[in-house]
């Protein structure tokens, strides 16, 4: 068997078109585009990078963008009245502050001065309370976008055996409570699970979340079992042996090109149903 490849590009180029869509419309309505503001604090390369894609993208669906750069000093508590302010300002939707923020400021506790109306990248505790019980809410980007991504390909969850490698807060617990929500049966893994290479060949579908290039080998992969690699390593590596467990695979999202686009997309239309919410 050879996997058919789970498109991220091609699926998140058709949600942005329809956030675009949104997007002009709420303009002409309300008078001004829907606005994210980013949050980024210290001078993290990879964390400029990955704000500079979502801007472009915000761009491009024609959505608005305030960025907010701190630098590496800025302590909590300048942190939470930066992001406060930004949460009681009627002009911004949504609200991305761009992890990981350094040592020593604690991004829970700016995390959730974001607020559960305004939290578009689904971080808070209220966004997982509400993402885990099916309550109204912003799903945690990457996982929304997992499921989405499956969806597109109309790929059936109920009943299936998930087995999610990895249990971040901002990854793999979400994507396993929204693999739970529709019905799968789920296992997580992580760093103390013993006989991991047993666990994820019984699984029906593979969720990679590690940050480890390759520690999901090839053979690991049961016949026929969705892979998703949500790794993204040096060198455009995933976290699951691409070619051998394509081999074996029914799908598999690519790196690049599988989740990250979804991830991107996602907090766009989140931003989208966040400005609609607050303006009906
Ligand atoms: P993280 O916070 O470092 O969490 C890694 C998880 O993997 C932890 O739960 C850890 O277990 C587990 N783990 C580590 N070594 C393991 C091992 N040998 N066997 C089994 N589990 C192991 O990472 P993250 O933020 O979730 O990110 C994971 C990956 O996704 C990274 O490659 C990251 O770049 C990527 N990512 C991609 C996107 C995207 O948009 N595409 C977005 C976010 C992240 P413990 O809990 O026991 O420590």
């Amino acid at each position: 068997m050879v996997a058919k490849i789970l498109d991220g590009q091609a699926v998140a180029a058709q949600l942005l078109t329809d956030v675009a869509t949104r997007a002009a419309g709420f303009a002409e309505r309300v008078g001004r585009a829907p606005t994210l503001a980013t949050v980024l604090v210290g001078d993290d390369p990879a964390s400029h990078t990955y704000v500079r894609m979502k801007q472009n993208r915000c761009r491009q669906a024609g959505l608005d963008s305030v960025r907010v750069e701190l630098d590496a000093s800025t302590t909590t508590d300048e942190l939470v009245e930066r992001i406060a302010a930004l949460a009681a300002d009627p002009g911004i939707d949504g609200i991305l502050l761009q992890h990981p923020v350094p040592d020593g400021v604690d991004e829970h506790a700016a995390f959730e001065a974001i607020g559960a109306a305004k939290d578009v990248d689904g971080v808070t505790l209220a966004s997982f309370a509400a993402m885990s019980f099916s309550e109204p809410g912003f799903a945690s980007c990457t996982p929304g976008g997992i499921i989405r991504l499956l969806d597109a390909y109309d790929l059936p969850l109920a009943g299936r055996h998930a087995v999610v490698v990895g249990r971040s807060r901002i990854l793999g617990k979400p994507v396993g409570m929204l693999l739970l929500e529709r019905d799968a049966t789920v296992t997580f893994c992580h760093s103390r699970t013993v006989d991991l290479a047993d666990r994820v060949a019984e699984a029906d579908i593979v969720v990679a979340a590690v940050g480890r290039p390759e520690l999901v080998r090839g053979d690991w992969v049961k016949p026929g079992a969705v892979v998703v690699d949500a790794g993204y390593n040096p060198g455009n590596v995933g976290d699951v042996e691409y070619d051998a467990a394509a081999a074996r695979a029914s799908w598999i999202t690519p790196v690049p090109g599988g989740v990250g686009p979804m991830t991107i997309a996602t907090l766009l239309a989140q931003t989208m149903d966040g400005a609609e919410r607050r303006h009906p």
